[in-house]
């Protein structure tokens, strides 16, 4: 029996792992557009097929992999088609799956130059194909991370570094516990990553001074209270519920003059400033000093894949600061510096082959066909007798609700036993509804009709019940 070594270095060598994976990648995508979209009773209960103790002895690469097919793939939730709408989750171009397939086998870790050439070559080159697509400053920073998640923390992390600054105070050396005190103004619609950032920054949630906001979730910009150097405003492009977004026009510019800090939460919205016909929702966010987005939303690109975007690159790069007598920096980007990780995958090549493969008419392409779905769906569905739409399709989120929240709970319960789509469920104006997010750049009108109809049988079926 070969040693371990041996043996990988065999399986490297005929590549029969690698060949393998690659046609059950591709059997997967024949089917994936037409299957179930929650996998089915079988395949749930084939997860067993995982349930194990710890291998004592080594295994066989080619019964790993077939495990994983046969059990795997079946129990994947289908958000790679054209029928998932649930939270609000991007299905994947597919060059950005051919060129992520591509890099894998590359395994790059883009946190120096020298650790990654070409990651650090297209870190630089997105991040200013960034700022022209949201049409940023110059010097405007990017970092890649995760999602909007760590994209918040990092925006409001350089807002903490650079208000603290301000008023004399370096939170690097002097922590919080006796400085200045900064405070934390944001809507009662802001998303719960910005509440988790807000408590992993140290500021504690229940110092946040919440703003009242209207029937689609907009902050009312007379509320926002006296703003001045101490001050980090937390907006939202894109609420996660009805889509709708901030009026930046209204707010940013005078904020920002009276010293705030202001923060976008734009994880699937910001988008709509790269469009032609939706980039009025996104007006005057360039006053703002930080932007989090994510790709692996309405870019499509797959998981995980999220930016935080500065004006002050300084104070980005000072509040994610690291030092160490082995760190090599490099000449153009070391993208550690932007992040609050050292090692991170080279997720910065799928995002890269998606914007060269979109370009700007393409971003703009992709993100009007989802509101323009969005809107087909808002059309259908209000036709339907027992739905009614609740909110201002803007964007490409649908709420919609039926007579009773009974009837919600259980007509939505039905769509998703049903599996032609999936649909989750919110709280809106105290009432349930059903939440339905396009987010796929491979949704049809026909999966629009599809889901509709899938609505219509599942609310008659609620009634009987
Ligand atoms: C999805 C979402 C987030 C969180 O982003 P992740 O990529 O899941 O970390 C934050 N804010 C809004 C508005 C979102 O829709």
């Amino acid at each position: 029996m070969k040693n371990l070594q041996e043996q990988m270095l065999h399986e490297l060598e005929t590549k029969s792992d690698l060949t393998a994976a690659h046609d059950y990648a591709k059997s997967y995508i024949d089917t994936v557009f037409d299957r179930n979209i929650y996998p089915s009773e079988e395949a749930l209960e084939n997860l067993k097929h995982f349930e194990e103790g710890l291998p004592e002895q080594r295994g066989d690469s080619s019964e790993i992999l077939e495990l994983l097919n046969t059990h795997g793939g079946p129990a994947t939730v289908a958000t790679l088609g054209g029928r998932y709408f649930g939270f609000v989750n991007g299905s994947s171009l597919p060059i950005t799956l051919a060129a992520k397939s591509l890099s894998t086998v590359w395994d790059q870790a883009p946190a120096m130059q020298v650790l990654s050439p070409i990651g650090s070559k297209l870190e630089a080159v997105v991040e200013n194909w960034l700022r022209q697509l949201f049409n940023l400053a110059d010097n405007t920073a990017a970092g890649f991370v995760s999602g909007t998640s760590l994209a918040n923390f990092c925006g409001l992390a350089a807002g903490r570094f650079h208000q603290l600054e301000k008023l004399g105070w370096n939170v690097n050396e002097n922590g919080l516990n006796s400085s200045p005190k900064l405070r934390i103004i944001t809507g009662n619609q802001a998303h719960s990553t910005v509440i988790k950032a807000i408590s992993l920054l140290g500021f504690g949630y229940k110092n946040i001074e919440w703003v009242d906001t209207d029937d689609q979730g907009r902050i009312i910009p007379s509320q926002i209270p006296e703003l001045d150097d101490s001050c980090i405003l937390i907006l939202q492009a894109g609420n996660v519920n009805s889509g709708s977004f901030d009026d930046f026009k209204a707010i940013c510019q005078s904020a920002s003059k009276k010293g705030a800090w202001i923060h976008i939460d734009g994880a699937f919205g910001l988008w709509a400033g790269a469009t032609k016909s939706l980039s009025h929702l996104t007006h005057g966010m360039e006053h703002a000093h930080s932007w989090a987005v994510d790709a692996h939303k309405t870019l499509n690109t797959p998981y995980d894949s999220g930016i935080v975007l500065c004006k002050h690159p300084e104070a980005l790069k000072s509040a994610l600061h690291m030092t160490g007598s082995y760190i090599v920096k490099g000449e153009e980007r070391d993208g550690m510096f932007y992040t609050p990780e050292m090692s991170r995958r080279a997720r910065i090549i799928e995002l890269w082959a998606a914007l060269k493969y979109l370009g700007k008419e393409g971003v703009s392409d992709l993100v009007e066909t989802m509101h323009h779905r969005a809107t087909m769906f808002k059309n259908e569905i209000s036709k339907v007798e027992g739905f009614e739409v609740l909110n201002d399709v803007v964007f490409n989120q649908v709420l919609v609700q039926c007579e009773t929240d009974k009837l919600t709970q259980h007509a939505m319960f039905n769509i998703q036993q049903e599996r032609v789509c999936w649909v989750g469920g919110s709280q809106w104006k105290n009432r349930k509804v059903i939440r339905v997010s396009i987010c796929s750049w491979a949704t049809t009108e026909d999966d629009i009709s599809k889901a509709v109809a899938s609505f219509k049988q599942s609310l008659a079926k609620a009634k009987k019940q």
